[in-house]
């Protein structure tokens, strides 16, 4: 783009200027003519393989080299073209078919006007950068024309036109240029026949009549797609809500309360009558949202379709405060949109309200019990939504329901309305118009969601592309990795390009004279090695500890030197830079960086000379830090341990090299850094987490491979010292960049999150919870132990943990130092710099770092750039605190997943007559809801709902499908407790109370876990997890 704008000296007959004069009185009544030069070109080349006019004109760069043309010779069309077509889409075309162009069976050969990109962005930045995107692939062969600089596609506003009809008339200009200037190209050549049709794509009908009369051919998406061969599922593509809504206005039936004007809520906002926030979903009723403002300690509930008024999770909203009488508590209920809204029906609106007779139950019930028994229940303010500030719809992963695909089925390929369910279930059921709706069910799709009016209950989207058949490891790996926005396509080969040619023959320069000697220390001769979990391949860091003549000890952490290998603003750098971090799945790693460097140039591998960046401190035996040295280093380390291979080895009395003396010092140093660090209020947090271990893939049981993580002695040696150097490291960019270091805190959560988990521990335990400061919370959290459970201790910890906001990275300008401190780790000023190989901001720290210290690289220049200003790191900061928490929710799932398929496999094998009798296991109340209880079964890291059906009853018997389970619910009655946080079920009638079932909160229960099917109806051919509680213990 730069070089097109600059080079026009290149050839002096392609220059030609334009003037646009425009004239204007300024405040003090002059009038001033500003004018504006535009240079015309003729050089600008239509980048198709049939021009033999454009390869002699056409720019090239420093290199001479000039781009190679795009738009194929022998372009696809259809019957309607049968020599072939150039698509010419204006911007309506792509803000409704955006899923259309991405395609892979049809829309190829492209031109995009400059026009019509400026124009997209200006409407919808995810759609222009999607179209970016598209640009950039070679596949599909999309071509950016810059028309506004070629002196015969240029095109001026007219007086009185729009700019919409000036911009109409840009893409016809465009369209016929091409066709004319194609067809001079090649006159009089064999080529001449081979003239592709140039075909506008618009949804304005104006445009297209105007088209006709200026003999442009011109089509709707609509009428173009329904000559494609696979019409009937592309139809399925086009945004349909802009044609829907003009149809649809006349019904007049209208659900939701009409939004206020933008500039009524600004003005509410600023004056503190509404409140802005985030808009949440509880993941265990769908009719439950909350937003949290600053005004208000605790967050705001929204309860019920009518007040949140078509808001979905993550939507940036506006909310007004309800008068004090119709505050309410937070739900004590597990409220499914699958089980209340069932028998909606996809294709009419019945007459009912917004809110359904069925819903209003739901909460209605709510209410009673607010009100109820437990009247002092502590109620909690409550709100609606009264607009939208920005949307933040993605494309969501679900299946279609079965249930709503109706009877039509077969009744050709007619369009239908069917029900999405979205695999997020704080997302409402999507509302698809399509024409494949018996083909969809069973497999796992992609939809997005155009639109939500108030006339419509439900959203309305479009189905994009099938994931394939739901419960099949392709498609369910995908549709977790799209799920949670995570960049797996294949790295393009502009960032490969950016690797080192040498490939894996790469190494370090042998003289020490080669500039990649400049400024490193030579640290070859040190005993260093690396400790990691076993079999890991991305190895970021590397430890040693030697004694001084003086009695301290020195200690290295040597970093992998990715910000070598990775310069600022090149394709790889900007590839990591969105990835943001490198995303873990059971069986899959989506790495961050290619392979090249990750696994091996970066690797600090054992026995081979690796770049890293050091830091290294004098430290007294006691651990205190006497100073501390950065540089950039060469080292040759002499191992790579696992934990376990490192703690055996110190363990053993037998070696007594200086490698095992070494990290004997390491372990001894590690543990008083621990120590004060405990002292200083750090915390032990706890997440559900276990391990898959997939290698020992032997016949056998699969469920065997889930082990919960074991910490050894060691693996608290290396984060010791990772935190450590983070710490110093985070100082030192701080010191250097007050404005724009990369830091991370972790605010201090307010109390009151804080108030429900002390009241259950005062209730059940009789444990205080003190969380005045996070010393205080670290005592009162050691102090929660239960003799007869040792679970407990983990159990509350975990609940803790939930209670507190997550860690971000932030740049330093962004917040008052006071609050740069991480609460867990008890500092007051933290970073990432351990682990550049798998997170963006430990490399960005990483150059930070080697400009405070002066390094000046091979090109001095590279590090200063990488230091960035202030605004593009802030937006570098929101985009990998959002990657980096999809990518844990990635990991999770994935964990999830693979539970689920291990029970299954286990299930297979071990089922007599096809009933599965599932495994016995432990399980932890969590919570207690009226309808069910939340369970957590640490053997697999998982936690589950169980529902009233889901308790076995004394002389009840595991077996049984979900449907006949199901059944059973309606004959369930309970006692629920909100203040003691019991519940009792029992059968209806059954007066006898040993025949009842009594769970409370933290208590230890038996339960079966297995996996299931659901077998007809809405789920159909949905697998997932059942718990089954069996019974108590004390
Ligand atoms: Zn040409």
């Amino acid at each position: 783009m730069k070089s097109l704008r600059r080079d026009f000296s290149s050839n002096p007959q392609a220059a030609n200027v334009s003037s646009k004069v425009f004239v204007r009185s300024t405040k003090s009544g002059k009038v001033q003519k500003i004018v504006r030069e535009l240079y015309l070109r003729q050089d600008i080349p239509c980048s198709s393989k049939l021009c033999s006019i454009c390869p002699a004109t056409a720019p090239a760069d420093a290199n001479g080299n000039i781009a190679p043309f795009v738009l194929s010779d022998r372009p696809a069309g259809t019957a309607s073209f049968p020599r072939g077509h150039y698509l010419v889409p204006d911007t309506n075309a792509l803000l409704n078919g955006m899923d259309l162009f991405e395609q892979t069976g049809a829309f190829y050969d492209v031109i995009i006007l400059q026009t019509v990109l400026e124009e997209l962005k200006n409407q919808s930045l995810p759609l222009y950068n999607r179209l970016v995107a598209l640009i950039k692939t070679d596949e599909k062969r999309f071509y950016l024309f810059f028309n506004e600089f070629r002196l015969e596609t240029h095109v001026r506003r007219n007086p009185e036109e729009s700019i919409n009809d000036r911009n109409d008339r840009a893409v016809r200009t465009v369209a016929r240029w091409y066709d004319e200037h194609l067809r001079a190209a090649t006159r009089h050549t064999k080529r001449e026949k081979m003239v592709p049709s140039i075909v506008v794509i618009t949804d304005d009908k104006e445009n297209i009549r105007k088209a006709k009369e200026e003999n442009v051919t011109a089509l709707s998406l609509q009428n173009y797609v329904a000559g494609l061969e696979d019409s009937d599922r592309l139809l399925d593509m086009i945004n349909e809500s802009r044609e829907a809504k003009e149809t649809k206005g006349a019904r007049g039936e209208l659900f939701y309360p009409e939004y206020y004007s933008m500039s009524k809520m600004m003005t509410g906002v600023r004056a503190g009558t509404l409140h802005q926030g985030i808009f949440n979903v509880s993941p265990y009723n769908y009719l439950e949202g909350s937003v949290n403002v600053p005004a208000f300690g605790k967050p705001l509930l929204i309860l019920g379709r009518d007040n949140s008024n078509r808001a979905i999770a993550g939507d940036v909203v506006v909310i007004e405060v309800l008068p004090k009488d119709q505050w309410k508590s937070p739900s004590t209920k597990i409220v499914d949109e699958e089980a209340v809204t069932k028998n909606d029906n996809p294709d009419a609106e019945d007459n009912e309200e917004v809110v359904t007779e069925r819903e209003r139950k739901a909460l209605q019930e709510e209410v009673k019990k607010a009100h109820g028994k437990n009247s002092e229940g502590r109620p909690q303010p409550t709100a609606k939504v009264v607009g939208i500030i920005k949307r933040n719809w993605r494309q969501y992963v679900g299946h279609v329901d079965s249930g709503s695909t109706g009877t039509q089925v077969n009744s050709g390929r007619r369009q239908q309305n069917v029900f999405v369910l979205p695999m997020d279930k704080r997302v409402p059921k999507i509302r698809v118009r399509t024409r494949q709706g018996a083909e969809l069910v069973g497999q796992r799709i992609l939809v997005t969601i155009d639109a939500w009016d108030r006339d419509s209950r439900y959203p309305t989207g479009h189905f994009v592309r099938s994931l394939g058949e739901l419960e099949t490891k392709g498609a369910e790996t995908e549709a977790l990795l799209l799920e949670y926005d995570v960049q797996y396509k294949p790295f393009p080969k502009a960032v490969l390009d950016c690797l080192p040619s040498e490939g894996h023959g790469w190494k370090v320069p042998a003289s020490k004279d080669d500039i990649g000697w400049k400024g490193r220390r030579d640290l070859r001769d040190l005993l260093i090695c690396s400790i990691d979990p076993p079999g890991c391949q991305d190895i970021d860091d590397a430890l040693h500890a030697r004694p001084l003549p003086n009695g301290n000890f020195e200690v290295g952490v040597h970093i992998a030197d990715v910000s070598h290998f990775v310069k600022p603003n090149n394709p790889m750098d900007l590839e990591a830079s969105v990835r943001g971090t490198t995303v873990y799945l059971v069986d899959k790693r989506i790495d961050m960086l290619p392979m090249l460097l990750g696994t091996d140039l970066c690797s600090l591998k054992p026995h081979v000379e690796r770049y890293a960046f050091s830091v290294i401190w004098e430290v007294t035996p006691n651990a205190e830090i006497v100073s501390a040295d950065f540089t950039k280093s060469v080292i040759f380390s002499r191992e790579a341990f696992s934990y376990e291979q490192a703690q055996k080895r110190i363990d053993d009395p037998s070696q007594k090299d200086e490698l095992t003396q070494s990290m004997r010092t390491l372990l001894h140093l590690s543990k008083v850094l621990r120590q004060k660090r405990m002292d200083a209020g750090a915390l032990n947090l706890a997440s559900p987490e276990v391990r898959i271990e997939t290698d020992n893939d032997e016949v056998g049981d699969p469920l065997t491979d889930v082990k919960t993580k074991a910490m050894l002695a060691t693996n608290s040696l290396v984060e010791e010292f990772m935190l450590l150097a983070n710490i110093t490291v985070a100082s030192k960019i701080y010191s250097a960049f007050p404005q724009t270091a990369m830091l991370r805190r972790h605010a201090t959560p307010p109390p009151q999150n804080f108030e429900e988990l002390t009241n259950q521990l005062a209730k059940k335990r009789n444990l205080e919870l003190d969380v005045s400061s996070s010393k205080a919370l670290a005592d009162s959290l050691d102090h929660c132990v239960d003799e007869a459970n040792p679970f407990f201790n983990t159990l509350v910890r975990i609940l803790a943990t939930r209670c507190m906001t997550s860690a971000e990275y932030f740049c330093a300008g962004a917040h008052a130092e006071s609050e740069f401190r991480h609460y867990g780790l008890a500092s007051p000023i933290y970073t990432h710099f351990t682990s550049p190989i798998r997170r963006y901001a430990d490399l960005l720290v990483h150059r930070q770092l080697a400009s405070a210290i002066g390094y000046e690289g091979e090109d001095g220049r590279a590090v200063i750039e990488g230091v960035s200003t202030r605004n593009k790191l802030e937006d570098i900061c929101r985009n990998i605190n959002y990657r980096h928490r999809n990518a844990q929710f990635a990991g999770r799932a994935s964990i999830e997943y693979y539970v689920g398929q291990a029970l299954k496999a286990r299930s297979e094998k071990m089922s007599v007559g096809g009933v599965d009798s599932g495994i016995e296991e432990q399980g932890y109340v969590m919570r207690v809801f009226e309808n069910g209880v939340v369970v957590f079964v640490p053997r697999f890291g998982i936690e589950g709902v169980v529902r009233l059906e889901d308790f076995l009853l004394p002389g009840e018997s595991v077996g049984g499908s979900v449907e006949e389970r199901k059944t059973l619910a309606v004959r369930r009655e309970t006692d629920f407790d909100s203040e003691e946080y019991t519940l009792r079920v029992w059968e209806k009638g059954q007066a006898d109370p040993n025949r009842s079932v009594t769970v409370e909160l933290f208590q230890k229960v038996q339960v079966n876990v297995s996996s299931v099917k659901e077998e007809g109806g809405r789920g159909a051919g949905k697998r997932k997890v059942r718990i089954l509680i069996m019974g108590s213990e004390k």
